[in-house]
């Protein structure tokens, strides 16, 4: 009995040790959902941004070795340019957003911001230049200044009130009856996705990073919100390296270039226009949306003559 309480209480004191030490980055982890899997290199430098240029290079990479999801992807973003990822769901597009966060290793190929390795510098500064606003986004028990202030820290309350007017829930805020001071998350006030996407928005504004990624919400807003959404994320992505993992067509026909999925390899590549002149599985997709959307709108007009 004895042998075992000793090593049992030394572990639940290293536990909490740990846990202490690591409150942050677990919150952080946490709020991303994510497993913390790579480590820095010992000689890992941090990275230095000149513009934020993205680059793929031949990207292989699976999460189980049985199956592959990314077979050898190259693209570039060049710096303050957009690309989007569209693609069938299940294609690897929100994995292509993981990877450059470095969450996991890819297994052969190289990713590299302004020519530099994203294995060789470290994981601090990568994700410091690296604003991600993602799909669903979990919010701190806490209040919804904190959850703003979490992009930059030492933001002072003129500047958290003018990133959530930029993020257009600034009147939201304000007609709650404890404003910025209200407590947010699964002990709080709950949020709709819409809202907690500008939370995020709001956050990101805040952390100003020179890469965005912005990986929509597959869940249906209503074209009033998607409206609001899309305004303030044209806004946030303005002169930043933006990759944009999209998965509703009509936001993306501006990006620079669009990359479309399919079985791990890019399928079709290019504009809008030039990927709808090729008549392909872009063209196809946007066919099929453009009819869902159409089918909604008819709905909709049908209930409101009622
Ligand atoms: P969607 O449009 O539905 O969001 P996606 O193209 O963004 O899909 P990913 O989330 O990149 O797809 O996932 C690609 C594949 O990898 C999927 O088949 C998914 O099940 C698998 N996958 C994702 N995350 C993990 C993980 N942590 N471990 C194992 N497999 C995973």
């Amino acid at each position: 009995m004895m042998q075992l309480s000793v090593p049992l209480n030394f572990i639940g004191f290293i536990y909490r040790e740990i846990r202490q030490g690591l409150t942050d980055i677990e919150q952080m982890f946490d709020l991303l959902d994510v497993p913390q899997e790579v480590v820095d290199k010992p000689d890992a430098k941090p990275l230095a941004i000149a513009n934020g240029k993205v680059e793929f290079r031949d990207v292989h990479f699976a999460y189980d070795a049985a199956r592959p999801i990314l077979k050898g992807i190259s693209f570039t973003v060049p710096a303050g340019k957009t690309v989007a990822i569209v693609g069938p769901s299940g294609a690897g597009k929100s994995t292509i957003s993981r990877l450059l966060y470095r969450f996991y290793d890819i297994q052969q190929g190289a990713i590299l911001i302004d020519g530099q390795d994203v294995r060789d510098v470290t994981q601090k500064s990568l994700r410091a230049v690296i604003g991600m606003v993602p799909q669903d986004t979990v919010l701190f028990n806490d209040t919804i200044a904190y959850n703003i202030r979490y992009g930059r820290v030492d933001a002072s309350e003129a500047e958290v009130e003018e990133a959530a007017e930029l993020a257009q829930i600034a009147h939201f805020i304000e007609a709650l009856p404890d404003g910025y001071e209200t407590m947010v998350g699964e002990r709080g006030l709950k949020l709709s996705g819409g809202e907690k996407q500008r939370v995020a928005i709001a956050r990101t504004i805040l952390k100003a990073p020179p890469i965005l990624i912005l990986d929509e919400a597959t869940s249906a807003l209503d074209t009033h919100t998607e409206q609001e959404i899309q305004t303030s994320l044209d806004l946030v992505s303005r002169g930043r390296t933006t990759i944009v993992i999209a998965h509703r067509l009509s936001t993306i026909i501006r990006a620079d270039e669009i990359i479309v999925l399919r079985d791990g390899l890019i399928a079709e590549r290019g504009s809008h226009t030039h990927l709808l002149k090729e008549k392909g599985l872009y063209a196809q997709m946007w066919d099929r949306q453009r009819e869902a959307t159409e089918a909604e709108e008819r709905l909709r007009i049908a209930r409101e003559s009622d």
